[in-house]
């Protein structure tokens, strides 16, 4: 039986993020665009209510709540601002190949410190996820970061590039070459408290959108590891931890498309019933209601393609074919609605006051990170003729 209703505990997550979304979040986006100043505030009252770092599993204090549960809380969040949900989100990926591959001390001290008491400064612990580099983005095996052991430690040395949360993290995930002989076997996992000596972080990136989300260079020079901090102390899967943690991830971003592309959509039908021109609204033109149909059948079937992606991976099924659907439709249609809102509202929709403007400059990011729509097309490709399937209908 296929049941599309959400239990009663998802729609209390889903009231809970939605009234965040509205009361706390929506009503600081424009200022956090603006500023660039990190969401501190909203972030704390996320971690109060613990609507950040769901999937925390309860052994480590968190709600250990699944990937379709957080995706439900993910959209409402990213209705309010994906600047704002987008800095929350990073501990989730951060913290996922923690989650699936750490060892039990380092959960324990790594996931208790994202769900336990804040800082002395009152600012609750968050992670960042660094694998990218300045030379090496969708192509992860160019990565030029190195791990060597020494007696008891890795060095690693090396630089990461567009980091989220990366001067806000308390710990980093970073992938690094243990064997750059042995090319995606030879790469490995490390959390790197970011405290440790030999951390320089980069300035706060002047991005065009997402505003309020942290993103820095992070450089290690000569960073002294200890080898408790080998992600599941193992040499040899850094990339596989890595890769696998999207499957976990990208359902949640793809979420965060949908809940932006809903917010445009509902600004979109609103002023279209509003504005008139010659003589009714908008609205009652062909070209425009379709153009909003569209909008709602699209969101619709992102939906429903990121739920089944979680679904499939809180059932511990291989959900890779799946999180690619999910992540690079939920993109694509959130950039178009996004657009397709600024048309709508025309001359405005193109002006920094009204709120489509931003929404179009928020939705670009997410065809880019956590791998670009061209990579996902690439991943389904490759699992389709891996698979040899022809019909998804039935799995
Ligand atoms: C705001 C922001 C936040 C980010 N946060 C993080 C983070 O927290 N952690 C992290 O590790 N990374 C992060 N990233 C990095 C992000 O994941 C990469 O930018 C992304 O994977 C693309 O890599 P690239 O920028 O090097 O582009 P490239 O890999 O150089 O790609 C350039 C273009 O070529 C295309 N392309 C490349 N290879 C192929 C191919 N084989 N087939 C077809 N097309 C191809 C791409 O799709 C893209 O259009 C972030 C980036 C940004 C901008």
């Amino acid at each position: 039986m296929i049941d599309y209703g959400l239990t009663e505990d998802q729609k209390m997550y889903q009231k809970t993020a939605r009234d965040f979304a509205r009361d706390v979040i929506r009503p600081v986006a424009e200022h956090h665009d603006r500023t660039g100043e990190y969401p501190w505030e909203v972030i704390k009252k996320a971690h109060e209510l613990g609507l950040t770092n769901t999937m925390v599993p309860t052994e480590y204090g968190g709600l250990g709540l699944g990937t379709l549960d957080s995706s439900i809380i993910t959209e409402e969040l990213a209705w309010g601002c994906t600047g704002i949900s987008t800095a929350m989100e990073a501990n989730q990926l951060a913290s996922g190949p923690v989650i699936m591959y750490g060892t039990d001390e380092q959960k324990e001290k790594y996931l208790g410190m994202l769900v336990g008491p804040p800082k002395e400064d009152g600012t609750p612990h968050m992670a960042a996820y660094a694998v990218t580099e300045p030379g090496a983005g969708s192509d992860v095996a160019g990565m030029g970061t190195t791990a060597v052991k020494k007696g008891d430690k890795y060095v690693l040395n090396g630089q990461k590039m567009w980091i989220t949360n990366g001067g806000k993290c308390s710990w980093f995930f970073v992938v690094a070459y243990t064997n750059k002989d042995a090319g995606y076997k030879g790469m490995s996992g490390f959390i790197v408290d970011a405290d440790t000596p030999g951390i320089e972080v980069g300035k706060k990136e002047d991005n065009m959108g997402q505003r309020a989300s942290d993103t820095r260079a992070i450089t290690f020079d000569d960073v002294e590891v200890p080898e408790e901090n080998l992600l599941g102390g193992k040499e040899g899967v850094g990339w596989m931890q890595a890769m696998h943690a999207f499957d976990k991830s990208r359902p949640l971003v793809a979420a965060g498309a949908v809940g932006l592309a809903q917010a445009a959509f509902e600004y979109a039908r609103d002023y279209s019933l509003e504005r008139k021109a010659f003589g009714k609204p908008i609205a009652k033109n062909q070209a425009i209601s379709f153009m909003i149909a569209e909008m709602a059948m699209n969101i619709e079937a992102a939906r429903q393609l990121v739920r089944k992606a979680a679904w499939r991976h809180d059932r511990g099924e291989r959900n890779t074919k799946e999180a690619a659907f999910a992540k690079a439709f939920a993109a694509d249609q959130a950039q178009k609605i996004a657009t397709d809102a600024v048309q709508v509202y025309g001359g405005f929709g193109f002006n920094k006051e009204y709120p489509v403007e931003k929404l179009y400059r928020d939705s670009k990011i997410y065809q880019i990170y956590e791998g670009t729509s061209q990579i996902q097309r690439l991943i389904i490709s490759r699992e389709i003729v891996t698979d040899r399937q022809t019909s998804f209908l039935s799995t």
